[in-house]
């Protein structure tokens, strides 16, 4: 069963779950570009943690993860909308050579001048409304570690991850102890859960991870615990590239720039970094895009553009 991601609950107690497999999105990703095994590794990972964290948020919108690196990997972008729709990018320095045993601080971080933000984006906006962006301290060794740090000061809530991801499949554990109902002990709660959850969790090593399901994985950790589970849900990898998009990037670079670059080039040819579609803009295609942008200013009343 790949690609799927299943949330469970401890049945007595107030610790919450989920695990995410993603195999096939991961090789849709990769057929577009392939990575050195260490940066394959931690993309994976970001991709696992991507899915877990937009399950886990009542949030309808696309978590945005993206590291600009100051070592061999100069950018890795990250993306998963609130149906599980993922897309993922790295980009290498030119003639960056990657060894197997990489670090993610020798990876993105290797003069302390990386930087890593995580992005909410609202699907529904209002008019101004900006998307949340946090910036998430590289200190630490690990994907999963660098979030869990991040999650501490912005959520308050425990929050534990375990990622592991190779050229092949990417899979993910998340556990978070949920806060008191008023700040009291629910009677029924079983207050040791939450730590024999993590211990349990933490006896698993990267190989049981990537070559165990889902579901399996589930029931060789917490067969002795009652575990209620959801209806399981499907990552897909899924571009949210358009044709509107490029072109509102290109009006956003503006029209003596786009006007220089037509006369070094003929037309625009502009691939997605994600899926790799191509979209091709000649100066026709491009004069419209800045047409049509004169012509809404042109129909705003006098004095609208004031404020
Ligand atoms: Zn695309």
């Amino acid at each position: 069963m790949s690609d799927t991601l299943q949330k469970f609950m401890f049945d007595s107690s107030l610790v919450r779950g989920e695990l995410v497999d993603i195999s096939e999105a991961w090789r849709q990703v990769q057929l577009l570009r392939a990575h050195p095994p260490a940066v394959g590794a931690m993309l994976g990972e970001m991709m696992a943690a991507a899915a877990l964290l937009s399950a886990n948020l009542k949030f309808n919108g696309t978590i945005i993860m993206q590291i600009h690196g100051d070592g061999p990997v100069k950018l890795m972008v990250v993306e998963c909308d609130a149906s599980l729709n993922l897309r993922a990018t790295a980009k290498l320095a030119e003639g960056a050579q990657v060894g197997d045993a990489s670090t993610l601080q020798q990876l993105v971080n290797l003069h302390g001048q990386g930087r890593f933000a995580i992005t909410l984006d609202p699907a529904d906006k209002l008019p101004g409304q900006q998307p949340y962006q946090g910036m998430v301290a590289l200190d630490g060794d690990s994907v999963a570690t660098v979030i869990e740090n991040y999650m501490m000061r912005s959520e308050q809530l425990d929050t534990k991850l375990w990622l592991a991801a190779d050229l092949q499949t990417a899979r993910g554990l998340l556990l978070q102890k949920l806060p008191d109902e008023g700040g009291k002990a629910v009677e029924s709660a079983d207050a040791d859960a939450w730590n024999r959850a993590v211990m349990l969790a933490s006896t698993l090593s990267n190989e049981e991870m990537l070559s165990t399901d889902v579901m399996t994985l589930l029931n060789r950790l917490y067969w002795e615990e009652t575990i209620r589970v959801f209806e399981p849900r499907r990552p897909v990898f899924r571009c949210s590239c358009s044709r509107e998009k490029v072109g509102n990037m290109l009006k956003m670079l503006g029209k003596e720039e786009i006007d220089d670059a037509l006369a070094d080039l003929g037309k625009l040819e502009i691939n997605c970094d994600f899926c790799g579609r191509h979209y091709g803009f000649d100066k026709v295609d491009c004069m419209q895009l800045f047409a049509t942008h004169t012509l809404s200013e042109a129909v705003q009343p006098p004095g609208s553009q004031q404020h």
